[in-house]
């Protein structure tokens, strides 16, 4: 591992594109001497805390369309305006397109996997064969004594939150997969979770002859319906409701993550699927006001802000006029009950499917300069274990 290079970051933010002209020079590979502009002494570009925003199908034209819908105006999201840009290939093993489960494994642990596998490696066979486990960033910041957190609008236990904590052959089995909350592989698992999906893992863990309150007696660990239902002393809260105000519960873990004096990692999932477009944008509108208030309040000397999804959305903006508004068609569509593959609205076309190109991949905080070109989702696992000044173990696998 090389040093990382460091930058005064809180001076970056006030020149953002100074620092995107620097930070050409930043790869290992290239001369040291182009360093010394922007070197500092070294421990202070290392991030103590990361924070993965996931936008689940965010890509590229979706950020886009949550600007015009929002502001009217392309490049107003806050999320835009991070110095750091590269474009993330998402793809499993042996497809073009992937899912969540592929998506979010991939970037958690380095390591791709088929489409429906819950990090383990590509010896996994969907429903049928386990793949060897891959290790995740959380575990290994569990193991280096970090405090850890998950957050999530959708099922706690759904494939993009799975990826962090668990380890499956298949995410529909969201059951075995939420018990794996209970025995961690590193230190004490998930420090604060906070997810939806109250029902559909209720009804998994039943068919499994378990439940929330039993696995919650037998943990000694409670797990909350509702995030008010928590007491602030919890410190290792669960939470799993019916629906997550991933808002607040995201200001809430800060509360709880920031008193770590080794550290955080807190990844936060909000889903940005548009197969209804204005939900969809509506989403990544309130999702980016979220990172806007992260990205003021934590300090990103010590802190590295990553913007991501886990797979691209067949939505496009391909029409419509300065000072009128892109949703034009919306009401109709969605009053019509019609529930085909293709969206027509007046100036946005959506095929209601994944799709293989890259997404983006945005970055601010110690360690974000490396985020830039194009590159494999597991690249973006490097960065974050450089950020934190880690290496990987020798196998990716264990
Ligand atoms: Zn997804």
């Amino acid at each position: 591992m090389h040093l990382l290079r460091t930058t005064a970051l809180s001076a970056a933010m006030a020149a953002s594109l100074l620092l995107v002209s620097t930070s050409a020079v930043a790869q290992p590979a290239e001369p040291l001497a182009a360093n010394t502009e922007t070197a500092e002494p070294a421990a202070s570009g290392k991030a103590k805390n990361v924070i993965v925003f996931l936008a689940d199908a965010g890509g590229v034209s979706v950020l886009n369309g949550a600007s015009l819908m929002g502001y009217g105006e392309p490049l107003k999201l806050h999320v835009q305006q991070w110095p750091h840009l590269g474009l993330s290939e998402t793809s499993p093993v042996d497809d073009f397109v992937s899912d969540s489960a592929n998506g979010m494994s991939s970037i958690m642990t380095g390591v791709k996997t088929h489409n429906g596998v819950i990090s383990q490696g590509p010896d996994g066979v969907r429903g049928k064969i386990d793949g060897t486990p891959t290790k995740t960033l959380l575990e290994y910041a569990e193991e280096r004594g970090l405090r850890t957190g998950v957050i999530t609008t959708q099922s706690i236990a759904d494939a993009t939150p799975a990826a962090t904590y668990a380890h499956s052959n298949d995410r529909g089995k969201q059951g075995e997969i939420f018990t794996q909350v209970f025995a961690p592989r590193f230190g004490d698992g998930v420090d604060v979770m906070y997810g939806a999906g109250r029902s559909k893992i209720g009804a998994k863990l039943a068919e499994m002859g378990t439940g929330f309150d039993a696995l919650a007696k037998a943990n000694d660990r409670p797990v909350y319906a509702r995030l008010a239902d928590a007491p602030a002393d919890n410190e290792r809260p669960i939470v799993v409701s019916d629906k997550m105000d991933v808002h607040a519960a995201t200001l809430r873990a800060l509360d709880i993550l920031e008193t770590s004096e080794s550290g955080y990692l807190l990844v936060v999932e909000w889903d940005a699927h548009t197969s209804d477009p204005k939900k969809g944008l509506q989403n990544v509108v309130d999702f980016d006001h979220l990172m806007a208030e992260v990205a003021q309040r934590v300090d990103l000397d010590n802190t590295l802000l990553l913007f991501t999804a886990d797979h691209s959305f067949g939505f496009q903006v391909d029409g419509g006029t300065r000072g009128e508004p892109l949703m034009a068609g919306y009401d109709a569509w969605k009053a019509a009950g019609d529930d085909s593959d293709i969206v027509r609205l007046d100036n946005v076309l959506v095929n209601t499917s994944h799709t293989a190109e890259e997404v983006p991949a945005l970055a601010i905080g110690a360690g974000a300069e490396k985020v830039r070109g194009y590159f494999p989702n597991t690249h973006l696992f490097e960065i974050m274990m450089d950020a934190f000044g880690w290496e990987a173990d020798k196998t990716a696998t264990d």
